[in-house]
C-alpha cells in the first residue's frame, strides 16, 4: 500500500509546494474511520480509496481534490459525518465529500432500473463541482481495475454500468485515455468470449500485419515527399472494443474489419491538408460515402481533421485522418470529447492527455460564475432540471422548484391524487418542500383524501396542476351529491314519506334531470329545492299538506337553508378549542382530532401552513414561518402539512396578531380600532404596554380574511402619523 510520504511526493512532482499537512490529516483520518474493513478481494479497505487518491494524482489534480478521493467512501461506509468532515477539512471538502455520497445512490438504484441517460443526467446535475466527477470516475477506475474478484454476474453489471454511464461521461469530459481504458476494462466483463476471440484475433493480425502496417506508412510519407510534403504518418493501435463496436455498428465480420488499417497523417498547414487528400484520391481509389471534412466544418467541440478511406498500395483498405499539428494538439488537449481514435503509447503521455482538464478545472475554479462556464464548455448540466428517485429506484425529472406533489403526480395521477404527505430521504417532510437532485421520494398515500385545490398553487407541473382542479371538483360535487341526499331524506321525513332513491331515478323527467347524480349535487347545492323533487314523487301532494306545513318551513325546506351551516367561526378563547375542527377549512386532515390556530401568532389564508400533531390535544396550525415551530424542530414525524380549503367568496375570518408601536397621545388607540373597523376586521384580544414615557406598545389580536387583507390593515395602520411601526407577529 502507498505510504503517506509516497502520496505528498506524487503530488510535489507537479505541484510546488504542495499543502502536505492536509494531505497527511485526509490519509490518517480515511485510514482509521475504514479500520479493519475489508474488500471483496480480501485487501484492506483503506486501499481503495488510496488508489483513487493515486489516481487523481495521475491527472495531476490539486490537494483538495486528492483528499475528498481519500474520503469519498467515509460518509457512507464508516462512522463519519459531514459535520466532522466539515469541521476537520473545511466546508467544501464536506460537500465534495458528500455529493460523492450522494451519487453512491446511483450505484444501488441502476441494480434495478436501466436508465442510462437519466443517469448520465442526473450524475451531472448532482455534481455541482465537476471535481466530485472527477473523484467519482477515479473512484470506478479503481473498481473496474479490481474488478476480477467479484462474482460474474455482479461484475458484469457493475461493467455494463460503466459501459452506459461512467465511459460516455468520461469521453464528455474529453478525457479519451479514461474513456478507453474503462470501455476496454467493460468489455471484458460484459462479453467474456468475444473479448477473448477479438483478442486472440488482434493478437494474430499485429503479427501477421507488421510488415503490411510499416509498408504502407512508408509508401504514404515517401509519396507525400515527392510532393514535397513533410508529414509523419502513424498508424492507430486498435484495441478490442473499438473493434467490437465497429462489426456491431457497421455488421461487418472480423475478418472484412481485419484488412482496414487505421493511418493519421499529420502536416503543417490545412493547405498541406487538402494537398495530402488530393495525392491519395489520386493515387489510391476512394472507397465512397467515407469522406468527412471537418475542417471546414469543425465538429463542436473544435474538433478539426479530413477523414477519408483508401483502397491501400496493397490493395487493403486504409482509414485516414488528415489533420495538422496544431489540430492534432486540440484534438488532445481541447475540451474535445470526441477524438475518435487513441494515440498508440508512443508518445501519448498520461499527463499530456489530461492537461486539458486539469485546465478546465482550472479555469472552473477562477470563474465567477461556474455555471456560465460549465454551459460554455458545453458539459451539459442539467441545471433546469432535478432528478429523484422512487424508493424503487425509478428516475422521476422535473423542473426545478418542483414539490413531491408534483413528483407524486409524474409518478401516476392516481399516487398524486391520494397524496397526503411525504418522506424525504426517509424523512417525513412537508410535501411543499422543494425537491433537491438525488432526493429519494415516498409518497404517503391515503384513499379517503382528494388533493386540496390550494395546491394547485404550489405545485409547477402543469399535469399535477389540472389533475389537482379536476379532483377537487369531483370531490366536492361528491361532497355536494352526500350532502344532496342527506337533505332529501330529512325533507322527506319530515313530511311523513320516506327517500327512496329508486322512486326519485323513476320520475327524474319531471325535473328535467337526465342523471341522478347530477340531480343530487344540485340538491346538495341549493339549485333544486327538496320540495321540487317531494313534488315530482308525489304530485298530489301540494294539496294534502302545502297549505298547513310548508310556509313555516318554507327557509328550511330549501336546501340553501340546510347547507348554510354555522360557517362563520366565533373566537372567543373557550369557543375556540369546541368548535374549530367543524369550521376551520383545512386539508390535509383526515381524523377526527380537535384542530385549532396557534394561540402566539394565528394563521391566515395565504399563509403556507403546518399542523402540529399533538396526540393528546389535537392539532395546531401554525405559519410555516412562525419562529415557535423551532420547538417542534426535532420531531418531524409531528409535522402535518395542510393547506387552505377557503372559497374565494367566503365571510370567515382568520385570526392574525399584530404589533403596533405607537405614540402614547390621547385617541391613539381610538385611531387603530377606528382603521381596523374600516376594514371590516374585528378587535379579538388587545394588550397594551408603555415602555417609555413616549411610546406605547400594543398587541393585538385581529380577525382577517386572508394575508392581502392583513396587509392592507398595516399598511394603513403604518401610514398613521401617530404609528411609528405596524407589524405580524409570528410567535
Ligand atoms: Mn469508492
Amino acid at each position: 500500500m502507498m505510504r503517506q510520504y509516497e502520496l505528498v511526493e506524487r503530488v510535489a512532482t507537479y505541484t510546488k509546494e504542495p499543502n502536505e499537512a492536509l494531505l497527511n490529516k485526509a490519509y490518517v483520518y480515511a485510514m482509521q474511520k475504514h479500520g479493519e474493513q475489508k474488500r471483496a478481494s480480501g485487501d484492506p479497505y483503506f486501499s481503495h480509496p488510496l488508489e483513487v487518491a493515486a489516481i487523481l494524482t495521475d491527472l495531476k489534480l490539486d490537494e483538495d481534490t486528492i483528499a475528498v478521493g481519500l474520503l469519498h467512501d467515509t460518509i457512507e461506509d464508516t462512522d463519519a459525518t459531514r459535520r466532522e468532515i466539515d469541521e476537520m477539512f473545511g466546508e467544501k471538502i464536506g460537500h465534495l465529500v458528500e455529493g460523492l455520497t450522494k451519487l453512491k445512490r446511483l450505484d444501488l438504484v441502476s441494480k434495478r432500473a436501466k436508465q442510462a441517460e437519466n443517469l448520465r443526467r442526473l450524475l451531472l446535475a448532482i455534481s455541482d463541482d465537476i471535481r466530485v466527477l472527477l473523484v467519482k470516475l477515479a473512484d470506478r477506475l479503481h473498481n473496474m481495475r479490481t474488478l476480477g474478484v467479484m462474482r460474474p454476474d455482479k461484475s458484469k453489471r457493475i461493467a455494463t454500468e460503466t459501459m452506459e454511464i461512467y465511459a460516455p461521461l468520461a469521453g464528455r469530459m474529453g478525457m479519451q485515455d479514461l474513456r478507453d481504458e474503462l470501455e476496454e476494462l467493460s468489455f471484458r466483463y460484459i462479453n467474456p468470449e468475444a473479448y477473448e476471440t477479438v483478442m486472440s484475433y488482434l493478437r494474430e493480425l499485429g503479427e501477421k500485419n507488421r510488415s503490411i502496417t510499416a509498408e504502407i506508412s512508408g509508401t504514404l510519407e515517401q509519396r507525400l515527399a515527392e510532393r514535397n510534403i513533410t508529414a509523419k504518418v502513424k498508424s492507430r493501435q486498435k484495441k478490442p472494443y473499438s473493434v467490437f463496436r465497429k462489426m456491431e455498428t457497421k455488421q461487418l465480420g472480423l475478418e472484412q474489419l481485419s484488412d482496414i488499417f487505421g493511418f493519421r497523417v499529420i502536416v503543417d498547414t490545412i493547405e498541406q491538408c487538402y494537398l495530402t487528400l488530393g495525392i491519395v484520391h489520386t493515387d489510391w481509389a476512394m472507397v465512397p460515402g467515407r469522406f468527412k471534412d471537418f475542417i471546414s466544418v469543425p465538429k463542436q467541440n473544435d474538433y478539426q481533421s479530413i477523414h477519408t478511406t483508401i483502397v491501400g498500395p496493397s490493395k487493403q483498405r486504409v482509414e485516414l485522418q488528415i489533420r495538422t499539428w496544431k489540430m492534432h494538439e486540440v484534438a488532445e488537449y481541447g475540451i474535445a470529447a470526441h477524438a475518435a481514435y487513441k494515440e498508440g503509447d508512443d508518445d501519448f503521455s498520461h499527463s499530456k492527455a489530461y492537461a486539458s482538464l486539469r485546465k478546465t478545472i482550472e479555469q472552473l475554479a477562477e470563474s465567477d460564475n461556474p455555471e456560465e462556464f460549465l454551459e460554455h464548455t458545453k458539459l451539459e448540466l442539467f441545471l433546469d432540471q432535478v432528478f429523484c428517485f422512487t424508493p424503487k429506484g425509478q428516475i422521476i425529472s422535473l423542473p426545478t422548484g418542483a414539490t413531491p406533489i408534483d413528483f407524486a403526480y409524474a409518478v401516476h395521477t392516481d399516487i398524486g391524487d391520494s397524496c397526503i404527505g411525504c418522506k424525504l430521504n426517509g424523512k417525513i417532510m412537508p410535501v411543499i418542500t422543494e425537491l433537491q437532485n438525488g432526493d429519494e421520494v415516498e409518497i404517503i398515500r391515503s384513499d379517503s383524501q382528494s388533493p386540496p385545490s390550494a395546491w394547485q398553487s404550489v405545485v409547477v407541473t402543469g399535469k399535477a396542476r389540472s389533475a389537482i382542479r379536476r379532483a377537487s371538483r369531483q370531490a366536492a360535487r361528491k361532497q355536494y351529491r352526500t350532502l344532496g341526499v342527506r337533505i332529501l331524506e330529512r325533507e322527506f321525513a319530515k313530511v311523513g314519506m320516506t327517500y327512496e332513491a329508486d322512486e326519485i331515478e323513476a320520475v327524474l323527467p319531471r325535473l328535467a334531470r337526465e342523471s341522478m347524480d347530477d340531480m343530487l349535487a344540485q340538491v346538495g347545492r341549493g339549485e333544486i329545492k327538496p320540495m321540487d323533487v317531494i313534488l315530482a314523487v308525489n304530485p298530489e301532494f301540494k294539496h294534502e299538506h302545502s297549505d298547513t306545513k310548508s310556509k313555516a318551513n318554507s327557509d328550511q325546506s330549501s336546501g340553501r337553508s340546510f347547507f348554510s351551516l354555522p360557517t362563520i367561526m366565533r373566537r372567543t378563547p373557550e369557543k375556540r378549542k369546541s368548535e374549530k375542527r367543524a369550521h376551520i377549512p383545512i386539508r390535509g386532515v383526515n381524523d377526527d382530532l380537535p384542530i385549532e390556530f396557534a394561540a402566539e401568532c394565528g394563521a391566515v389564508p395565504g399563509d403556507q401552513i403546518v399542523g402540529i400533531l399533538d396526540p393528546d390535544k389535537g392539532i395546531t396550525i401554525y405559519p410555516v414561518e412562525a419562529p415557535s415551530l423551532s420547538r417542534f424542530k426535532g420531531d418531524k414525524e409531528h409535522w402535518i402539512d395542510l393547506s387552505w380549503d377557503v372559497e374565494e367568496a367566503t365571510k370567515d375570518r382568520f385570526p392574525a396578531r399584530i404589533r403596533i408601536l405607537a405614540k402614547n397621545a390621547p385617541g391613539t388607540l381610538a385611531d387603530i380600532s377606528r382603521i381596523i373597523a374600516h376594514h371590516e376586521s374585528n378587535i379579538q384580544n388587545l394588550n397594551m404596554q408603555v415602555p417609555v414615557d413616549d411610546f406605547a406598545e400594543f398587541e393585538i389580536d385581529v380577525e382577517v380574511k386572508d394575508l392581502v387583507h392583513l396587509t392592507r390593515i398595516l399598511q394603513q395602520l403604518s401610514a398613521q402619523k401617530v404609528i411609528t411601526k405596524a407589524e405580524r407577529l409570528l410567535g
